[in-house]
């Protein structure tokens, strides 16, 4: 029995050992506690062992302490466990948790100290024999108020709890608790009160601690106590920021969870009154509707949108509880504070008519720089004086279609005119007169052409004319009706009207038979052959027009 203590000291490093595993691993409280309380019901048979099989006073003293000190803790251990069991596990703040465990704590610190043998002392013989103290008898009483204070609490539980399978679990482990007493009451009455009587009777405290703990381990197993999934749920439930609440067909709350705190301040039995909770949002748009349909369509899943007086906006859906028959057994409401939500829905929406009116100006703008755009295409081909065609522009089509005519053999002419003696109007009328002149002659003579004719402006008061389709004939028919419609022609001047006329050279194209190899070279010849006769008109007298010789 000299190495006791080497295996004692390994016994209780193995312990500590198992401490850490279950303080550090990832175990839930409740699986923590549960394996606490069954290693301090091993302590109570291990140390009867113990003090039975050792031969030194000391250690059957030690043992016996660890026992009771074993014993001592039972107590307190079933008010947790019940508390733990009931889900009020939240009870346990540390000040009523040390105000739970010292009566305990002192009964222990009477164990262990056991002062002039006032808890027990060994008495001398074969057998190992106590005298048991006061002090062992303020402790069992101490256990026996734990086990009445803990069947207070089973009893409120039960009372309260609706839930059979709740039910069934605290009648397991109260059954259980009362073994245990059953036990430890057989056990105080034949090994203490009556052992002068009664052959003592080994093992009956630690049978029915087994029989108890069987009880326990029942009611954890059978019942889910630790069914990691369910707890989680539980705890989810409770913990998540949307506000859940559960009613029974009548509108009792059944559950509600700490996030419906902050919309509905309701708890488990109140009587949840939607009309109550929305009586003061009612001019809101579609309470009324929601409210009607909430009070005659229980069956149905509702959601509706409020800014509550605190200026949230809560989201409220109402999602009924059916049974296999489609009755409707309770609803569940949540409430979600969407709040930040509807402000980024709002942000948006504002964003997004900004960027609709941006969109409006720049489609504004576009139109505009179009129509610049088409003012700045018409300016750079245009004259702005006369309004009809500018030099280049007249350049740039007849490039294009002398080749198409002379490819389809189209006849067509053109006309150079330049007005006589202009230099004599702005000397005596002034240049405004003189621009006068050369706008109202460029209108007469646009008033005698086609669609098709192009008149622009060559430089100057000298004009010409293309004239598609057109042969000599026709284009002599016109150059006279032209220049008798600006012989007629009157403009107003401040003096006087002034009447003008004008000189022409008129070239045609007909032969059709010439190889065009660079149409600006030929529009040079043909340009330069117009002018000849242009000024071949003026040097006959001015006021006619002379038909070009083509080469
Ligand atoms: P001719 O019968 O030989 O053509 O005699 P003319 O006096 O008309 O001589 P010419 O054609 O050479 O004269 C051109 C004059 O036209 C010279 C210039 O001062 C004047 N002129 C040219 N462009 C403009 C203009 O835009 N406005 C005004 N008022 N005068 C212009
Ligand atoms: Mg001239
Ligand atoms: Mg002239």
């Amino acid at each position: 029995m000299g190495l006791l203590w080497p295996d004692l000291l390994l016994f209780i490093s193995l312990f500590i050992l198992f401490a850490c595993v279950i303080a550090f691993n990832r175990l839930t409280l409740t699986h923590k506690l549960y394996l606490a309380f069954h290693f301090l019901m091993m302590l109570w048979p291990l140390g009867q062992l113990a003090a039975n099989i050792t031969d030194y006073p000391h250690y059957q003293n030690f043992f016996i302490q660890l026992s009771f000190v074993a014993v001592g803790l039972i107590g307190p251990g079933w008010l947790c466990f019940v508390l733990f069991l009931t889900q009020r596990s939240s009870m346990l703040k540390p000040a009523r948790l040390a105000a739970m465990l010292a009566p305990a704590l002192v009964c222990i610190a009477g164990v262990i100290w056991n002062p002039n043998h006032l808890f027990f002392e060994m008495l001398a013989g074969d057998q190992p024999m106590r005298k048991y103290g006061p002090l062992f008898w303020v402790l069992s009483i101490v256990q026996y108020a734990y086990l009445f204070f803990t069947l207070i609490q089973m009893f409120h539980e039960l009372k309260n709890d609706t839930s059979v399978h709740r039910r069934k679990q605290l009648a397991t482990t109260l059954i259980g608790m009362f073994v245990l007493s059953g036990f430890s009451m057989l056990d105080l009455l034949v090994n203490v009160l009556l052992k002068d009587y009664l052959p003592v009777v080994p093992g009956l405290m630690s049978l029915g601690i087994l029989l108890s703990d069987i009880c326990f381990i029942l009611a954890i197993y059978r019942f889910g106590m630790f069914d990691i999934l369910s707890m989680a749920q539980q705890d989810i439930f409770e913990h998540m920021t949307m506000g859940i609440v559960v009613v029974d067909d009548n509108g009792k709350v059944l559950e509600a969870n700490r996030g419906s705190g902050s919309f509905a301040n309701v708890t488990k039995g109140d009587h949840f009154e939607m009309e109550k909770f929305l009586a003061s949002l009612h001019s809101q748009e579609g309470v009324g509707e929601f409210l009607y349909r909430y009070r005659h369509y229980p069956q149905e899943r509702l959601q509706t949108e409020l800014t509550l007086h605190d200026q949230r906006h809560v989201s409220i859906q109402i999602s009924p509880v059916l049974d296999h028959t489609k009755a409707v057994l309770g609803r569940i409401i949540t409430f979600h504070d969407v709040t930040e939500l509807r402000k980024l829905v709002d942000e948006m929406n504002r964003k997004n008519e900004a960027l609709h009116e941006r969109n409006l100006e720049l489609i504004t703008i576009q139109d505009e720089l179009y129509r610049v755009n088409q003012k700045l295409e018409q300016m750079a081909i245009t004259d702005s004086l006369t309004g009809c065609y500018n030099r280049r522009f007249l350049m740039q089509q007849l490039e294009h279609e002398v080749l198409l005519n002379l490819r389809y053999r189209i006849p067509f002419s053109i006309f150079l005119f330049d007005i006589d003696f202009f230099k004599h109007v702005n000397d005596r009328y002034g240049h405004l007169a003189g621009d006068e002149v050369i706008r109202r002659t460029a209108e007469i003579v646009k008033s005698q052409l086609r669609r098709t004719d192009i008149l622009a402006r060559y430089g100057g008061e000298e004009f010409t004319v293309y004239l598609p389709h057109t042969n000599r004939e026709q284009a002599e028919h016109l150059a006279e009706r032209i220049m008798a419609a600006v012989f007629d022609n009157r403009i107003d001047s401040e003096q006087e009207q002034i009447g003008i006329t004008i000189s022409m050279g008129i070239v045609t194209e007909d032969n059709f038979d010439q190889q065009v190899d660079d149409v600006k070279e030929y529009l040079r010849g043909l340009f330069s052959s117009v002018d000849a006769a242009l000024y071949k008109a003026k040097d006959e007298g001015r006021n006619r027009a002379v038909i070009a010789q083509v080469n």
